[in-house]
Formats: structure tokens, C-alpha cells, sequence
């Protein structure tokens, strides 16, 4: 076969699909997958919804582009609704985490700038953190496997070790504008900050008198169960950047923020060519009519309940595969005792997709709209996937 003419930048499997509907994604070869990664935690309302189809298809007919030069009407409902549904006053619409994230710094930055303050130039960070692949965001993520060969790392970024209070606290100083953090970390290995930290966060910011930024870019829009994830906490952020599921697989993304966090965002500070444009609003404000619906998110946090039980039980079922599950709701994680690479190749052959993540981890983030029939299918697979795995173990072991 020629080379393939794309940039090297990805390890693809060796799998194509051509069509999926709901939970199920079916090969150009006829082969079906229950998706259990959802895109990166992105079809947060499984493939092919058809609301979200109707409201493209709509959308596509009418019109698909005009710029931010205009006034565009599903862009004022939807920043309306987010602001409704949460701490935020304002919202700013982007194609992507990453540049979510982008707006979310310049935001904190400009907030300390306005007040006379523009020194405040610091975000502190997590170790372990992901917050995308720009040259700002792989300075904020701080893993220095993303920050290779791309020159001087973007200033005005430091991190402290995952867990570590006294470092957190140790690296605020005068030019410290704000903490960002993940509230669970997705490709760090679906690992919670603990409820007790995230209202520790939210006091030393104010104590400190600097702004807390969450990226719930993975954690939001209901994969957690809530809304976004730090609600279970009971505090806010500042600022939030969100992406992946609010699209539900149209390239979307928001900057959320206070009212006072946002001042210094004026017109001119900054902008997006295709950012909350009229086709990415339709998606939008779609999928916010199912996860705004009554008894969505319950129905997901029931599931998560239930799938979490259910794979505890797999984990202790077949101790030499797996160490723990962790995560909350639809956003779960198996630590694996086994290289996890090996074992999503094992996921891959009983049917059922994941995605790795760090720590060694396998995620399981099935559509928001996953069934209880098709929960216990997931689970029937990965425990296949499980024994096919110890068999192959135990023959190495004979060998
Ligand atoms: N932040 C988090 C927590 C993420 O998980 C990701 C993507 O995986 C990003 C930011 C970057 O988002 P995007 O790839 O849409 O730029």
C-alpha cells in the first residue's frame, strides 16, 4: 500500500468505520464495536442521534457560516443557556479544547492586566494534567513528551505534583494569576482530584485573591453525571474551558466566565474566525436539549453507579489483570496490572472499544445515552477481553 500522504502524527488501528448509531460503530468490513471511548469522551450522545441529525440537517439547509462580524442567534441561546445551567455570566465559543483552554488563560491574564495588576501572568498546573496540543496548552499540560523538540516552552506556566498542597500553595507568589486544573484527569488516568481539594483550590484562590480556571473539556456536559464535574463539589470556577461532548461530535468548544473574570475581555482582545458559527450552534443547542432535559442526568449517574459496580466486580474477578476501577459516572477508568496497550488490543477482539490513557489506564466512556442492556454487553465484552488476556498470560507463563 503507498504511504499514506498524512502526517505521521497518529498511531491509528487498524480500523475503519464506515456508519454507527447509538452505542454501536460498524466497520467499512461489516464488523460492529460497542464504543466505549466515544470519540475521546466527545459523542456524548452516541453516533447518529437523531436530534442532533435533525438539527444539522436543518441548520445545513438554512445557513452554515457568517462570521463573529454578525450577530448570530443560536450563538446568543447558547451562551444564554450555559450561563443559565451555570456559575457563568459569559461565554465564548471556540472549535476546540485547546483553544478553549487559549481563551480561558487569556482571560485570567487580561482580568489582572485591566486591574493594574499585569505581572499576574502565572497559571499553575497539575502534574499529569492534559490540557490540549498548543504551544500554550503543552506549556500549561507541563509533560515534557508533548513539549519535545517545539522550542522554548510558552513562559508564565508552573506545576506542582498531583496531590501536594503545601507545593500548591507554595507557588502562588505575586505573579501567580491563577490555578487551572482538570477536576478528574482524563488522559492523566482518569484521576479524581478529591472533593475536599477542589473546595481547598476554591479557597486558596480567594484567600490568594487569584482565579480558578477548571478544564472540563472531558469532565463536562454530563459525563461525570452532573452537568460539569466540579458541581459535585459544591464550589465554582472563575473560568472554565469545555469542549468534546457539548458538540457531541461537531467540532465545538467555550470559554465560561464570571462576569468580573471576563471585564477585561473587550471587543478586539480576541477572536475566532469559525468559532460558534451557525451549523457548530444548531449542534450545540441540540445537544443541550437532551442533557438539559428532565431526568437525563440522573439516568446518567444511575448508569455510571451501576457500571462502576459491575466493573469493580471484573476487577476483583481477575486480579492479575486489573488493579482498581476509579472515575465517576459515564467517566470510568480500569488501572490495568497489564501493559494497557496490550489489553485494549484484547478489548479490540471482544468487541468493545476503550482508549488508554496514563497511569496505565483503559477508559470506559460510553455514550451518555448507553442502555442498561447494552451496559451489561460492555461489560460481558470486557470481561472476555479479560480472560482472553489471562489465558495469554498463563500460556506465556507455560512457555
Ligand atoms: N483538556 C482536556 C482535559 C482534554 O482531555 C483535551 C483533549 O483530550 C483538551 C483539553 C484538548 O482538547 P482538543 O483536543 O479539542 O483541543
Amino acid at each position: 500500500m503507498a504511504e499514506s500522504s498524512l502526517y505521521r502524527t497518529y498511531n491509528r488501528a487498524d480500523l475503519e468505520f464506515a456508519r454507527g448509531e447509538g452505542v454501536w460503530l460498524e466497520t467499512t468490513d461489516g464488523r460492529r464495536f460497542l464504543d466505549c471511548a466515544a470519540g475521546i469522551a466527545v459523542n456524548s450522545l452516541g453516533h447518529s442521534h437523531p436530534h442532533l441529525v435533525a438539527a444539522l440537517k436543518a441548520q445545513a439547509d438554512k445557513l452554515w457560516h457568517v462570521s463573529n462580524l454578525y450577530a448570530i442567534e443560536g450563538q446568543e441561546r447558547f451562551a444564554q443557556r450555559l450561563c443559565e445551567a451555570t456559575f457563568a455570566d459569559k461565554v465564548f465559543c471556540t472549535n476546540s479544547g485547546a483553544e478553549a483552554l487559549e481563551c480561558a488563560i487569556k482571560t485570567a491574564r487580561r482580568y489582572f492586566y485591566v486591574r493594574g495588576e499585569p505581572e499576574r501572568v502565572t497559571i499553575v498546573t497539575i502534574e499529569g494534567a492534559f490540557h490540549g496540543r498548543t504551544l500554550a496548552t503543552i506549556a500549561a499540560g507541563g509533560q515534557e513528551k508533548y513539549l519535545e523538540g517545539f522550542g522554548p516552552k510558552a513562559p508564565g506556566f508552573v506545576q506542582v505534583p498531583f496531590g501536594d498542597h503545601d507545593a500548591l500553595r507554595a507557588a502562588i507568589d505575586e505573579t501567580t494569576a491563577a490555578i487551572l486544573v482538570e477536576p478528574i484527569q482524563g488522559e492523566g488516568g482518569i484521576r479524581p482530584l478529591p472533593t475536599e481539594c477542589l473546595r481547598g483550590l476554591r479557597a486558596l484562590c480567594d484567600e490568594a485573591g487569584i482565579l480558578l480556571i477548571f478544564d472540563e473539556v472531558q469532565t463536562g456536559v454530563g459525563r461525570t453525571g452532573k452537568l460539569f464535574a466540579h458541581e459535585w463539589a459544591g464550589i465554582a470556577p472563575d473560568i472554565m474551558a469545555i469542549a468534546k461532548g457539548i458538540g457531541g461530535g461537531f467540532p465545538l468548544g467555550a470559554c465560561l466566565a464570571t462576569e468580573e473574570a471576563a471585564a477585561g475581555m473587550v471587543a478586539g482582545t480576541h477572536g475566532t474566525t469559525y468559532g460558534g458559527n451557525p451549523l457548530a450552534m444548531a449542534v450545540g443547542n441540540a445537544v443541550l436539549d437532551v442533557i438539559l432535559a428532565e431526568g437525563f442526568l440522573e439516568e446518567v449517574q444511575a448508569k455510571g453507579l451501576k457500571l462502576k459496580q459491575a466493573l469493580a466486580g471484573v476487577v476483583d474477578a481477575h486480579p492479575a489483570i486489573f488493579e482498581e476501577v476509579r472515575g465517576k459516572g459515564l467517566m470510568l477508568g480500569l488501572k490495568c496490572r497489564v501493559p494497557n496497550g496490550d489489553l485494549l488490543a484484547r478489548f479490540r477482539e471482544a468487541g468493545v472499544l476503550s482508549v488508554g490513557a496514563g497511569d496505565n489506564v483503559l477508559r470506559v466512556m460510553p455514550p451518555l445515552t448507553i442502555t442498561e442492556a447494552e451496559l451489561g454487553e460492555a461489560v460481558e465484552r470486557i470481561e472476555t477481553a479479560a480472560k482472553a488476556m489471562e489465558t495469554g498470560l498463563e500460556r506465556g507463563a507455560a512457555e
